[in-house]
């Protein structure tokens, strides 16, 4: 209730009247309103009224919390104040519209705060009706969404943006999926149209691809064939057979096979199989099987072989038949060979006999057909001997420009009377070689007689050089060139088989075999080189050969030792040390003969002699010295024990002392040098080497020999560089130089130009030292079995290494060889029958050449 009182007047007395009212229900109304109002108050939204004509009558907290105006900054003013502008009119519109029909508007305005942030409202705006339904109010409620949108926004662009990519996405599917497709098909097509079979079977043997070709094995489509296990598609018994390789394919390895297959239609066809393992990261995943039919090839491989077969046997035949009569031919020939000497033999005592004139000058005629039949026979029976493969070359070191000179000895008479100039260019050769001396001999012959043959004026050169060295061998080529006649082209081919002449009409005028090239042609071969001809007809012909031929490791050969320019060393020798003083100490005649000629002949020295070690010594203290040429072995004193006794002479301590050894090995250097030697000069003497020595330790005598000093040693030159070319022009030409080294070079067993090498080609003295020779080692023999024979192993090895000193400077290499051999068994001490035997040979070669050496003219002693 609500109590209130009226003061009243009643007899004077003030009294007061009391009214009470119920007012519950009007506490009721009061109540809920305030609460409604707390609420708006409070609500988190901003709520706005504003009468009809528009001006605010209340607006709430969160109204002035988004839009920053106070309510008492806004109350009578219009919502306007908020407009931002950005807000399109139409939604105004659209608003107006909406309130006026009396309904609510929903939506978004945008609206600007206080601050002049722009801000997004999202507003319900209804009517507010009095309890007549007539509108007097509009009341606004707003929530500010800014936040929201641009959440929301952002979420739309992401949306976007992964829509985006989930397109490209797609579309980069679908086109590798086309590519794929693409791919597929061609694969599809490339293994459908292949000629053999392609298929694919995983680790269960199952089929997974197969090409249209299966289908003419199989009689399955290849979509039959997928998914099927191979021995379905194979049936049991080739399964059989096919499994353990496809077993094997799956452990890894590839298998490759022929075999022979029925197709569908029952034939059978040869199939060339591949089963290929399809490793997956390291595994086998599957194998590839190709298959091609090799039927045709099969068949034609087969009928091949058997022609092949036939022609092997047509051609051992045909071989067997050419070898027999090749043998045959060599038999006849050799057979034949044995008559013509009786035939030329007396032909040549009947011709120095016979009584009259005509039948002289018919034996003569009969003698010169003999000659040139022989020449013919012994031409068929080298090729017939090299067809039936019964040639055998020999493999012997010998000197080369001797090979060339004896080659040149026997052409250069014919040569000069036909007024040619002969030519001779080898220099370039290896002095020494290995090989088959004679037949290379017969091969330049061959070549340097036709050329004398065919040529009429001009010249003929030889000429020799090194094509290749492999450190054994040599590939050399010889050009035998000429100015004669030439030969036409299209011979050329033919030239160097058998039987073949260029010109049977040149033939006939000249006279031949036409064997001789092909005889060239054959020994070329067999040395593992080749023959070839360059020729222009009226201009000449350049025939040349290669052939391959050892290098020789021979110790004693002093020719492959290197020296400077002969010129320089000797020009210095003669210009600068003419009267130096030399003790010479060497017993054997010949050597001293040999050294005096070279040393006080040939350059001027002033040489004393001493024929042993202790005359050396006795010599030594008597006079001085510039330097000394010490023997080795010598009777009396030997050179080491001479050399340690002239060392402890006065004056005698720098002095150099040269040996001259036989014996090029190492530890007789050590010893030369442990006895106070200063170097050593190979035997047989080279002369170009021996001026290098001498002027190398003229030049350095005053330089004195430091303790522990090395021997010095001789470095090999390269080959093909020492033989120096004027030597054997000049023994060529010349008459009588030319005459000697004719008849010298017949000697078997001598080697003409080493020995003249010894001595410069000075022929008459080469000639004076081989009768020197006979002289004084024509008894060697005798006198080494006397001391075998006694026992006596010391003196004969003196003797053995005397004769192969000497042999080797005259140029005797057979006997070198052979005393050189019996020199190293005397030293290993064997056995007795084999030095004997030893001797026996030395002798025979000995005497092979001393009974030569005998028949030369003997030149007046010096
Ligand atoms: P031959 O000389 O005994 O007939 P060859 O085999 O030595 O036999 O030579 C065959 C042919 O080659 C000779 O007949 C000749 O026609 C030709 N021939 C060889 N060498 C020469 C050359 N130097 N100049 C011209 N022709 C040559």
């Amino acid at each position: 209730f609500e109590r209130f009182s009226i003061p009243i007047r009643q007899g004077g007395e003030q009294a007061r009247l009391w009214s009470f009212r119920d007012i519950t229900q009007r506490r009721l109304v009061e109540d809920k309103s305030r609460k409604l109002s707390r609420a708006i108050e409070q609500s988190p939204s901003a709520v706005m009224i504003t009468n009809l004509r528009g001006e605010i009558e209340y607006a709430n907290e969160a109204f002035t919390r988004i839009t920053g105006y106070s309510f008492a900054e806004v109350r009578g003013r219009t919502p306007r104040i908020l407009k931002s502008g950005d807000t399109p009119q139409q939604v105004y519109d659209e608003l107006w519209a909406t309130l006026e029909a009396g309904n609510t508007w929903t939506g978004d305005l945008i609206n600007r705060r206080k601050s002049g942030e722009i801000y997004i409202d999202s507003a319900v705006i209804s009517p507010v009706r009095s309890s007549d339904g007539k509108v007097t109010h509009y009341v606004t409620i707003k929530d500010d969404v800014t936040e929201q949108r641009r959440i929301a926004e952002e979420l739309e662009r992401h949306r976007l943006h992964l829509e985006q990519i989930v397109a490209e996405r797609t579309a980069e599917l679908s086109a590798a999926l086309q590519t794929l497709d693409t791919r597929k098909k061609f694969l599809d097509a490339l293994a459908g149209n292949l000629p053999g079979l392609v298929g694919y079977w995983d680790t269960d043997l199952v089929c997974r691809f197969a090409n249209r070709q299966y289908q003419e094995w199989t009689g399955l489509s290849p979509e039959q064939m997928v998914g099927q296990h191979i021995r379905e598609t194979l049936g049991d018994e080739l399964f059989g057979r096919f499994e353990p390789m496809l077993r094997d394919a799956l452990r890894g390895e590839i298998q490759r096979f022929e075999s022979g297959r029925p197709k569908a239609t029952g034939e059978v066809r040869q199939l060339y199989l591949q089963y290929i393992p399809d490793f997956v990261d390291g595994a086998v995943a599957g194998v590839l099987i190709l298959g091609t039919d090799v039927t045709s090839i099969k068949e034609g491989e087969i009928r091949l072989l058997a022609l092949n077969a036939e022609l092997t046997v047509a051609k051992e035949r045909a071989e067997a038949a050419t070898m027999a009569k090749s043998q045959f031919l060599a038999n006849m020939s050799h057979e034949i060979r044995t008559p013509m000497n009786a035939i030329i033999g007396f032909t040549h005592i009947l011709e120095r006999d016979a009584p009259t004139a005509t039948q002289r000058d018919r034996l003569k005629k009969l003698g010169g057909a003999a000659d040139h039949l022989l020449m013919i026979i012994n031409d068929i029976l080298d090729i017939s001997k090299i067809e039936s493969e019964r040639m055998t070359l020999e493999n012997l070191a010998f000197v080369t420009t001797g090979m060339i000179e004896g080659v040149s000895a026997l052409v250069v008479d014919r040569i000069q009377a036909k007024g040619l100039q002969y030519v001779v260019d080898v220099a370039a050769l290896p002095p020494v070689l290995v090989g088959d001396r004679t037949r290379i001999g017969q091969m330049l012959l061959n070549y340097l007689a036709n050329a004398a043959k065919f040529t009429e004026k001009g010249s003929i050169a030889l000429c020799g050089r090194v094509l290749e060295f492999d450190g054994v061998s040599y590939l050399l080529r010889f050009d035998v060139t000429d100015t004669g006649i030439g030969i036409a082209t299209a011979q050329l081919t033919k030239l160097f088989e058998a039987f073949a002449q260029a010109d049977t009409s040149v033939t006939r005028q000249y006279g031949g075999s036409g064997l001789g090239l092909a005889i060239n042609k054959r020994l070329a071969l067999l040395m593992g080189g080749d023959v070839g001809v360059d020729s222009q007809p009226g201009q000449g012909s350049n025939f040349w050969m290669t052939i391959r031929v050892g290098k020789s490791n021979v110790s004693w050969d002093d020719s492959a030792q290197p020296h400077p320019p002969r010129e320089t060393a000797e020009e210095r020798l003669i210009q600068d040390y003419q009267n130096r003083r030399i003790l010479l100490a060497e017993d054997d005649p010949i050597n001293r003969e040999i050294a005096l000629e070279l040393l006080s002949e040939t350059i001027g020295f002033a040489v004393d002699v001493a024929e042993n070690g202790a005359l050396a010594v006795a010599m030594a203290q008597r006079g001085t010295y510039d330097l000394i040429l010490m023997d080795l072995q010598m009777p009396e004193m030997d050179g080491l024990q001479a050399t340690r006794l002239i060392r402890h002479l006065p004056n005698y301590a720098e002095t150099p002392i040269l040996a001259m050894t036989a014996n090029a090995f190492a530890d007789d250097r050590d010893r030369c040098l442990g006895a106070g030697m200063n170097d050593h000069v190979a035997k047989p003497v080279n002369p170009e080497k021996l001026y290098a020595a001498l002027l190398k330790w003229l030049i350095n005598s005053s330089l004195p020999v430091l303790p522990g000093a090395q021997m010095a040693t001789t470095e090999v030159l390269p080959p093909g560089s020492v033989v120096p070319p004027g030597v054997v022009a000049r023994l060529a030409i010349p008459g009588s130089a030319s005459e000697v080294v004719g008849r010298v070079a017949q000697i078997s067993g001598i080697d003409v130009h080493s020995g003249l090498a010894s001595l410069r080609g000075n022929a008459s003295s080469y000639l004076r030292m081989l009768h020197m020779f006979v002289d004084t080692h024509g008894n060697d023999p005798a006198l080494l079995r006397g001391y075998l024979a006694a026992a006596d192993l010391d003196r004969a090895h003196r003797l053995a290494h005397t004769l192969k000193g000497v042999s080797g400077t005259l140029g005797m290499s057979e006997i070198q060889l052979l005393a050189t051999e019996l020199d190293a068994a005397l030293v290993e001490r064997k056995a007795d029958d084999i030095l004997l035997s030893m001797v026996t040979t030395l002798e025979s070669a000995h005497a092979e050449v001393c009974a030569g050496i005998k028949e030369l003219p003997r030149p007046p002693s010096r």
